[in-house]
């Protein structure tokens, strides 16, 4: 068995998503930046995935659905944090226990809100682009047209 081979295995969907790779090669960075928490350039994706060529932003506007996506990842989210919250400190109607819950909860969500970007836009993605076995090949289909002046609008 050459190195190659060895190569060759299938990496999990589950963190190849968590770690915001290609849904095509679950191999290549999605984002330029490593560093969610700057800002300006936590959305610069690499445009194709430096792997295997996927293009990465495919249409005008293909990012509009993520907020479908990160509204589901915000209320998942809030759903652990409630179970979370009353197993450890639990809910009473006597107190405000309820509502600390729900400041807490806010601060976490926008505390996580530029992963949970990225990681909206990588499981979008990953709905039109399924993994390929064989992304080596560069059998990788080519954008019809892309707007380079459009890049990044939504
Ligand atoms: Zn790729």
């Amino acid at each position: 068995m050459c190195a190659d081979t060895a190569n060759d295995h299938k990496p999990n969907k589950i963190l190849s998503l968590l770690s915001n790779r290609c849904p095509r090669c679950r191999r290549g960075k999605l984002y330029i930046h490593a560093n969610p928490y700057k800002l300006k350039t936590m959305l610069l994706m690499n445009d194709p995935c430096p792997v295997c060529g996927q293009v990465t932003d495919m249409e005008p506007g293909f990012y509009y659905g993520t907020s479908y996506v990160s509204y589901a990842l915000g209320v998942a989210i809030s759903v652990a944090s409630f179970i979370a919250w009353w197993a450890l400190i639990g809910f009473s109607l006597s107190d405000n226990r309820f509502f600390y819950w729900m400041g807490v909860n806010a601060v976490l969500l926008i505390v996580l809100q530029p992963m949970l970007m990225r990681l909206a836009r990588t499981i979008w993605l990953s709905f039109f682009v399924s993994y390929s076995p064989r992304w080596k090949e560069g059998d990788v289909v080519k954008a019809e047209r892309v707007n380079k002046s459009m890049k990044n609008a939504w």
